[in-house]
């Protein structure tokens, strides 16, 4: 089958025939229809977060966004069938550790993260492997396409998962969202239909036109205040309720907690990059004052997707409004590229691979 496969950090992907995963017991191969193009898959390319052990080396197939159809099904697999149309989330779990009996998979003991370790390779291909798939798979309801669906594995879901489980949004309640990237835009769409009013936050001003259409009530261009925080403080009014550092760099954290008022949530769902290795000081003292909380929030477990189901089935949310085009298997390292100045807008999708 065809790949784009990583061999040196930084540098082009390979487009590659490599050899078809074959379904372990508990496993499912998926033909891939569709896979985003995401700020993980950078980090990956780039070389970062081994201070996590995810450090991709040569021979990687990056891709953690994919869906498409079960080709192929492992001897003990019950609940899944060829032909089942899919979804799979990034961080795959093993479906049997105390985290995922107790429905938190995605914070599973054993996270097998999609196309970052050499055991889980990734859907910049023309099919990939899901390990526990009873567990992992989550069949899309009739009608969407797996290109509309592809932020949902990843972007989406994380998303939607930091505000309607991990922040007590409520109605009306200011919800400032730092960095419009693709994650940054779902939260911007998922918020605003949570009930949300949505400040968003961006260098760029043609992201922040897209938040505003996908519901922002207020931007702020970061490049052209002083004060990013002082700004949102402004426009809500003594401080957002719930702000989310939707990039995972030292300075959209900060302003992240510091656009804040008493009592406010702060939703870190960023991971960083080699700048800050993960450590981030914070101005503990504010928090203090302020009983502002720090929460971290990862992926989404798969047992929880139907609450996303019922809120697209109703039109309340469009994980396909997120998507901004489609691209060809070949085009993955352009865009990876544009992601180092933060060039692209919404979520890029393969399509043809
Ligand atoms: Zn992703
Ligand atoms: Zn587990």
């Amino acid at each position: 089958m065809r790949a784009a496969v990583l061999e040196e950090h930084g540098e082009p992907l390979s487009i590659e025939e490599v050899d078809a995963p074959e379904p372990a017991p508990d496993g499912a191969v998926v033909e891939v229809e569709a896979c985003g193009v995401c700020r993980s898959d950078w980090h990956g390319w780039q070389g970062d977060w081994e201070w996590l052990d995810l450090e991709t080396q040569s021979g990687q197939i990056l891709g953690h966004e994919p869906a498409g159809r079960v080709i192929a099904v492992g001897e003990d697999v019950e609940g899944v069938a060829e032909g089942d149309h899919v979804a799979v989330p990034f961080n795959l779990g093993d479906g049997v550790c105390p985290q995922c009996q107790r429905g938190h998979s995605n914070t599973c003991e054993n996270v097998m993260p999609l196309g970052f370790i050499e055991a889980v390779q990734g859907a910049f291909a023309e099919q990939v492997h899901v390990p526990a798939a009873d567990h992992n798979l989550v069949e899309l309801p009739d009608g969407v396409s797996s290109v509309d669906m592809a932020g949902l594995g990843c972007r989406f879901m994380t998303s939607f998962h930091a505000l309607a489980h991990r922040a007590d949004i409520g109605a009306g309640d200011w919800v400032a969202v730092h960095g419009c990237g693709g994650v940054g835009l779902s939260a911007v769409h998922i918020a605003d239909a949570l009930g949300g009013n949505v400040v968003a936050v961006d260098l760029k001003d043609e992201k922040l036109d897209k938040a505003r259409e996908l519901g922002a009530v207020e931007t702020v261009n970061a490049e052209a205040v002083d004060d990013v925080p002082g700004e949102v403080q402004a426009i809500t009014d003594g401080g957002a309720g719930i702000a989310m550092d939707a990039l995972g760099i030292e300075t959209t954290s900060q302003n992240s907690v510091m656009s804040l008022g008493t009592r406010g949530q702060h939703i870190q769902v960023g991971l960083t990059t080699e700048e800050e290795r993960g450590m981030i000081s914070l101005p503990s003292d504010a928090m203090v004052m302020q009983e502002i909380e720090f929460i971290g929030s990862l992926g989404m477990p798969p047992t929880r997707y139907d609450e996303i189901f019922r809120m697209v089935s109703t039109g309340k949310l469009r994980p396909e409004a997120v998507v901004s085009e489609t691209i060809g298997l070949e085009d993955v390292s352009d865009k990876l590229e544009a992601m180092t100045d933060f060039e692209t807008v919404g979520i890029p999708v393969v399509d043809e691979f």
